[in-house]
């Protein structure tokens, strides 16, 4: 099977840009648009929740806003292997070569539809349809934004995603935890600076995905994501700072992280579906917004689905090729959606020596501080399924020899059963023995279950059949 790029995917020559994503969507009978009007507090979130499995959804003029909004830009991994141009099967390992070999932005010299209209009085809740998503959220919540920040000392750029509270008209509330926009921010701060940073607001599922890798500081994820797109990311200079942001953003927002200077932030409805609390976090005063003409607005309801895979995938594909650095044993990896996508790891390997997946399960706690449990199992085992990890665990694990505790180790600072970031990680080594007896752990089976062909071995009329048979019966009963 052939494959086609995510260039291919948005139409021959067309510009990987957000609404190259959307058509494609539209065009598989996978969007939804909503009536007009609907309100920016609860309602947007509320249909988009409800059709997070099955469709994007367009508004149009949400709480009178010119500029639509749209979410669920992708329901499953397989809309996620779609965007991105590949079968699914093949998804982590496209992803995987992206990140070994990044294709650098370029600088554009050309006009940038991202900043079409240039507002320097701002207004963000006029200016812009915000939504508020769950219920306890404070209010209103930039969700999908990737925060592109300067590395103040080395220049180099990072992408990620934050959760951005409005605190006012030019003023942000943001979450930052302890990765590489963090740390550029204390660089910044100990300098007495603030940090430049862009809000970009819809950009290409390719942009989007890449800003989720788990990259080393200092590796601009926007490389990642013109590997990904088979070209490189053409951007250009924001208006009011020195930070480089994608030509083809629906949106961005301009503004620096202010030194010094904590508010509240919070609560909102976070990815391990608890709120995170409110507390005195980091603030981004906003100098500029631009945008294209005919903008779109897109977000990310705060622990729906298409929070839960746009981060799974990409974390998955960066701690497989984490893994199979040091394990090339190591054949697949799942962040099961009970672990939230982000704290259960299963680890599929090809095992050969005992003691390794032992190895494993510590190679992967190094890989993320989220990762919190990690489960290893053999070949036969299917990962996408729950049962069958619980089954490995059922028949092959037992606690006082196969399980690895560490105690007061850093975790995610969102779950609500860690002290302040600090938990414990475990591990479970579910694989049989290396080498076992020719029957030992063989894995009971019948012949032909996937071969068989039902429709020359079953009739065609079961019930007068049946009736036959009870006729029958009923003749032999008879005096
Ligand atoms: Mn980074």
């Amino acid at each position: 099977m052939t494959t086609m790029s995510a260039a291919a995917i948005a139409g021959q020559n067309a510009t990987p840009d957000l609404r190259s994503w959307l058509r494609h969507l539209a065009a598989t009978d996978r969007l939804a648009v909503a009536r007009a009007g609907l309100s920016l507090t609860d309602e947007i979130a509320a249909v988009s929740k409800r059709l997070e499995n099955e469709r994007a959804v367009l508004f149009p003029q949400p709480g009178g806003h010119a500029i639509p909004v749209v979410a669920n830009l992708f329901a499953d991994r397989s809309w996620v292997a779609d965007s991105l141009g590949v079968p699914t099967a093949e998804l982590l390992a496209r992803f995987q070569a992206a990140v070994r070999r990044p294709l650098p932005w370029v600088e554009s010299a050309a006009d940038a539809p991202g900043q079409e209209v240039v507002h320097r009085d701002v207004d963000l809740l006029r200016q812009l349809p915000i939504p508020k998503h769950n219920e306890l959220d404070s209010g209103p919540y930039i969700t999908a934004a990737l925060l592109i920040a300067r590395n103040p000392q080395t220049c180099i750029q990072n992408v990620s995603i934050h959760r951005c509270q409005v605190s006012g008209p030019d003023r942000i509330g943001v979450l930052l935890l302890p990765r590489h926009t963090h740390h550029y921010y204390r660089l910044a701060e100990q300098a007495g600076e603030a940090l430049e940073i862009a809000l970009v607001i819809g950009a290409h599922p390719a942009c989007i995905l890449a800003s989720q890798a788990i990259a080393a500081l200092d590796e601009d994820e926007m490389n990642i994501a013109g590997a990904l797109l088979g070209r490189p990311v053409a951007m250009v200079t924001c208006k009011t700072n020195r930070v480089r942001v994608p030509a083809q953003a629906e949106i961005v927002i301009e503004g620096r992280i202010l030194p010094k200077v904590r508010e509240p932030e919070g609560p909102f409805g976070e990815f391990p579906q608890y709120y995170g609390a409110r507390a005195d976090r980091e603030v981004i005063a906003v100098d500029a917004i631009t945008h294209r003409h005919d903008a779109i607005f897109h977000t990310i309801v705060g622990g729906g689905r298409e929070h839960l895979v746009l981060g799974e995938i990409p974390r998955e594909a960066t701690l497989l090729e984490h893994l199979q650095r040091s394990f090339p044993s190591v054949r697949d990896v799942r962040l099961t959606r009970g672990g939230t996508c982000r704290y259960h790891l299963a680890v599929k390997t090809d095992k050969t020596s005992e003691g390794e997946p032992k190895n494993i399960i510590m190679g992967a706690f190094g890989g993320h501080y989220d990762v919190k449990q990690v489960v290893v199992v053999d070949m036969d085992v299917d990962i996408d399924d729950p049962n069958e990890i619980e089954w490995a665990v059922a028949t092959r694990f037992q606690a006082d020899r196969d399980l690895v505790v560490v105690a007061g180790a850093q975790d995610s600072k969102l779950d609500p059963s860690a002290d302040g970031g600090i938990s414990a990680k475990m591990g479970l080594d579910a694989t049989k023995p290396a080498r076992t007896g020719p029957l030992a752990f063989k894995r009971i089976h019948v012949k032909g279950v996937e071969t068989v062909d039902l429709g020359s071995v079953l009739q065609h009329d079961p019930q007068s059949v049946f009736v036959r048979l009870l006729a029958g019966d009923r003749d032999r009963a008879s005096p």
